[in-house]
């Protein structure tokens, strides 16, 4: 049942559209904004991206949906808006024992993190494992029936372990590209599972790299399309999950600077633990846990400023850092909603 809300024609019309305009920086639209879900094609020959809408593009969007998407009000035990089991991708549904490898791209890194991203990145995903609030990935698991919404002890959970961050790596021999492409971050993702060993066959089926690029470095159309996204590329070492992380303070309120007066620093963190979040429940999209319209379980609660679900600061490993709720089915006698602990 994956994929068959999106038509060929619809594909093939979003892939030209971006691919007209990709190496465009300054030009709008080069990612087609719909109704369609935030699971696109952005770059032909490449597997979907999810993208993570900006606060603008999000709220814009819960406004037009009204109650649909709802982030936690009462439910009248509907399933309508849990996320649902796609089958896996070559059987992957899930990160069942999370690794996550940090990689700060480019010498544009040396010398030049005004807002210190590297540092906060390497505490916040070293101390988000085994936490309340990620423990909502838990709910979901793989091995079981596409269209499976509760898993119920069945097939393999989502891991939430202490010590998820691996390792981290400075890749800074040499400049990333100025605006990288999609398929230069597959290709810098292959590089990372390379240098840190991930070679072997299934090394990589619970591993995710998150490439970050630094200041003024980022990819096309970041703060305005997206905030970041998260994909995967075949390789010889097997698919191989990693998000696009821009250099999130770049965008300012659009992505999450002083958001619900959380520090100017609160969409470094609110943004990548979405990212790893969707990551864990969606390794290779989209074939892991996703709603009825595309959304993964940070995208239904992303940019909450009040009530149910919205992002605050929460306690990770003794340190204190403003994320995101996460979307969890179990919420609300089954309705679903959005939650900051599980
Ligand atoms: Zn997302």
């Amino acid at each position: 049942m994956r994929l068959m809300r999106f038509p060929a024609g619809l594909l093939a019309g979003l892939s030209l559209t971006v691919l007209s305009g990709a190496a465009v920086a300054a030009q709008p639209g080069t990612v087609t904004v719909d109704s369609a879900g935030v699971v696109r094609y952005i770059e032909k020959g490449q597997p979907p991206v999810v993208i993570h809408l900006t606060v603008e593009q999000a709220q814009s969007r819960r406004a037009a949906q009204g109650n649909h998407g709802s982030h936690g009000k009462p439910g009248g035990g509907s399933q309508t808006n849990d996320l649902i089991y796609n089958g896996g991708t070559g059987g992957v549904g899930v990160e069942t024992a999370p690794a996550i490898y940090l990689v700060l791209w480019g010498s544009q890194w040396n010398n030049n993190d005004p807002s210190g991203e590297a540092g906060i990145l390497e505490s916040f995903l070293g101390s988000m494992g085994g936490s309340k609030w990620l423990n909502t990935v838990t709910q979901y698991c793989q091995k079981v029936s596409s269209g499976t919404i509760y898993c119920n002890g069945a097939g393999t959970p989502a891991g939430n372990q202490s010590g998820m961050l691996v390792n981290f790596w400075y890749d800074n021999g040499s400049a990333a590209p100025a605006r990288p492409k999609q398929s230069d971050f597959a290709a810098e993702a292959v590089r990372a599972a390379s240098h840190f060993g991930n070679t072997a066959a299934g090394s990589n089926d619970s591993t995710q790299y998150v490439i970050a690029t630094a200041t003024g470095n980022n990819s096309s159309g970041f703060g305005r399309q997206y905030c970041a996204y998260h994909s995967y590329t075949t390789s010889s070492y097997g698919d191989v999950a990693y998000t696009n992380l821009p250099y999130i303070t770049d965008a300012g309120a659009s992505c999450g600077a002083n958001f619900n007066g959380l520090g100017a620093d609160a969409g470094i963190t609110i943004v990548e633990g979405h990212e790893a979040a969707e990551t864990i429940t969606d390794q290779f999209p989209s074939g892991g846990w996703l709603d009825s319209g595309g959304s993964e379980i940070g995208d239904k609660c992303a940019w909450i400023s009040s009530g149910q679900g919205a992002s605050a600061d929460v306690s990770l490993g003794g340190n204190t850092y403003p994320v995101q709720s996460l979307w969890s089915n179990a919420f609300n006698g089954g309705a679903g909603g959005c939650v900051l602990s599980y």
